[in-house]
């Protein structure tokens, strides 16, 4: 006999969603609300806090490992619910949204071979995937570029509550390149879902340019003000 719960799981499975931002039947986030609903930019560099036409001035990237870093969405409003489904309800079905939303308001320039940056071992665990890794997948298939996952990640590290420089600390060597052959000379697109003090994905480009890679081009869904 077929349990309740299991029934349960199964109509979820095939039960179409409601958009999270107005409630229509069909679509996690329907096309209107996509379009919208999303909140532009701040315009701050998220390293000085300084005034900036991007999401990085041009003094910060100059002292880092990116060429550059490009975001669609500030994290707020429907962003932060479309990221709360993909990381705490198991909706896997957000990262395809997300990555539509990257797609169209990301330049079109961006090219290279896609990258995700790997999400700590724990939280994978945990959800059965890694939220950044199907963004990138998505975000790679709707621009049709080469994915590849060339980024490991080594051991445990905490980052709630750790500030700037405690979380570059935690971070330095928490990622690794195991095929540099397959990184020499290359462009690498690196994917995150939000970038919040940038150390995470500054700290992944750096293992990318040491491996070997010729640039290395951020792209996140979301950046928290
Ligand atoms: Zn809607
Ligand atoms: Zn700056």
């Amino acid at each position: 006999m077929v349990s309740m719960w299991k029934v349960d799981q199964i109509l979820q499975l095939f039960a179409p969603f409601d958009c999270l931002g107005c409630g229509l039947e069909g679509s996690l986030l329907c096309k209107v609300c996509q379009y919208n609903c999303v909140p532009p930019l701040s315009g701050v560099c998220y390293v000085c806090r300084n005034a900036t036409l991007g999401v990085v001035c041009t003094t910060c990237l100059a002292s880092k490992n990116l060429t550059t870093v490009d975001v669609a969405t500030a994290y707020s409003g429907l962003a932060v619910q479309l990221i709360g489904r993909l990381k705490f309800s198991r909706t896997q079905a957000a990262a395809h949204i997300a990555a539509l939303i990257m797609d169209r308001r990301l330049s079109s320039s961006l090219a290279g071979v896609v990258v995700h940056v790997p999400t700590a071992t724990a939280r994978v665990r945990q959800r059965g995937y890694d939220q950044a890794q199907l963004i990138a997948r998505e975000f790679a298939r709707a621009r049709t570029l080469p994915y590849q996952p060339l980024l490991r990640r080594l051991g445990k590290t905490r980052q709630v509550g750790a500030n700037r420089q405690e979380r570059l600390k935690q971070l330095q060597n928490a990622y690794y390149c195991p095929w540099p052959h397959r990184v020499q000379g290359k462009s690498i697109l690196l994917v995150d879902d939000v970038l919040t003090t940038g150390a995470t994905i500054e700290t992944a480009a750096q293992v990318l340019i040491k491996a070997g890679a010729a640039e290395v081009r951020a792209v996140t869904f979301a950046q928290k003000a």
